[in-house]
């Protein structure tokens, strides 16, 4: 199949026709394509969503890979990479295993696993994975320092001390997140951090970085709907991570954490953290890029580029032999809403955007069409050419 249209390629934005089929083929200046973009419409690689909870087995009351990975195409993610605080867990081979097959079976992006940390990391170690999440909890735990020791896979932590998960969530500081950082070594991806300070610490430690958009933009932490771990900080914080921590980090990240509307109507002391937003991360950026506040080079590297050097895989880059995922975008005023998702409301709803997701192609098929998301098979990509 060929494509044309404006498409972003080896750091400029040119007219260009793109042919593929899994993967791309061929780049050149002139063909016949299948289908020509409109003028309006830019063609960047799919964006790779390196933390989302995607839930799914017994927790697909609040989200099956089915909706989360619809919803992840319909806001213009062609890969995603999975937590595995699942129910069960997934922290053995079993259950390693099973859930490969769950994503085999109803993932509509290319998709990664990672694995809890776990005693049987020898073996875990050994299957398609791309990596570990540790856990606040998990940075006591002697399993952890084994597979910082050993293990060559992305360690991926969420930076906060063990201590933050029993203190009242107003002494939840940014100096908890601080102290994890010197628990870890080796090959470390800092996820979500809340602030700048943070941010260069962690990159001056030799760790990649992300951030996601809630900790930029949500306004404190005024209800259930916006608690999230780690706790949404101060304006100054917010606002200084906006304006100069996006220009600093690796990557952004949206941390995907779906729970339903009965959950997150519980007492605030009672109710679960977590805010989905797989699909606003994408239109976001690139509504920054739209209006001339972002470099589109650097959309195109905290969205693509970077998470796949980050997890290691061939992917991210509009080249030959890369996988075909492309997401196209055009400019337009754009209410954020959710709308694959089981989940219905977040505190970025109505968020004005400038950027509006018109087709996502996944693995050379049309996985998204501006309406409509299609049942495509996407592949885990660790297996296909990490
Ligand atoms: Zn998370």
């Amino acid at each position: 199949m060929w494509i044309k249209g404006n498409a972003y390629y080896l750091g400029e934005v040119s007219n260009l026709c793109i042919n593929f089929d899994r993967d791309i083929k061929d780049i050149r200046k002139s063909c016949k394509p299948d289908i020509e973009f409109k003028q309006d419409e830019l063609i960047v690689p799919a964006s790779i969503d390196i933390h989302v909870h995607v839930r799914g087995a017994q927790l697909s009351y609040k989200e099956t890979v089915a909706t989360a990975t619809s919803e992840a195409v319909y806001g213009g993610v062609g890969t995603i990479f999975d937590m595995p605080n699942t129910l069960p867990p997934v922290n053995t081979k079993q259950r390693v295993i099973e859930r490969l097959r769950e994503f085999d079976l109803y993932s509509r992006t290319d998709f990664g696993i990672y694995s809890g940390v776990t005693n049987e990391f020898t073996e875990i170690d050994q299957l398609p994975i791309a990596g570990y999440k540790i856990f606040p909890e998990d940075l006591e735990k002697e399993e952890t320092k084994a597979i910082l020791e050993n293990s060559k896979k992305l360690k991926i932590l969420h930076p906060e001390i063990p201590l933050a998960l029993t203190v009242d969530r107003r002494l939840r500081t940014k100096w908890m997140e601080m102290a994890s950082l010197y628990l870890v070594k080796g090959r470390v991806h800092i996820t979500h951090i809340t602030s700048l300070d943070n941010l260069r610490l962690a990159k001056s430690l030799g760790f990649s970085t992300d951030i996601t958009p809630h900790h930029m933009l949500v306004e404190g932490e005024r209800d259930c709907l916006s608690k999230v771990n780690p706790p949404i900080r101060d304006y100054k914080t917010r606002l200084e991570l906006l304006l100069i921590g996006l220009h600093e980090t690796d990557a952004l990240a949206s941390d995907h954490a779906p729970h339903t509307k009965k959950e997150k109507s519980m007492h605030y002391e009672l109710c679960p953290p977590g805010i989905a937003a797989v699909s606003f991360t994408t239109p976001f950026l690139y509504s920054l890029v739209f209006k001339g506040l972002l470099d589109i080079n650097k959309a195109v590297k905290l969205l693509a580029e970077n998470p796949a050097k980050i997890v290691g895989i061939k992917s991210g880059f509009i080249k030959e032999g890369f996988p075909a995922n492309f997401t196209v975008i055009k400019r337009e005023p754009w209410r954020y809403s959710t709308k694959f998702s089981k989940v219905t409301e977040t505190p970025l709803d109505l968020y004005p955007l400038e950027a509006k997701i018109t087709h996502v192609i996944v693995e050379g098929k049309l996985a998204y069409d501006g309406k409509d998301v299609y049942p495509i098979k996407g592949v885990n990509i660790i297996g296909k050419g990490s």
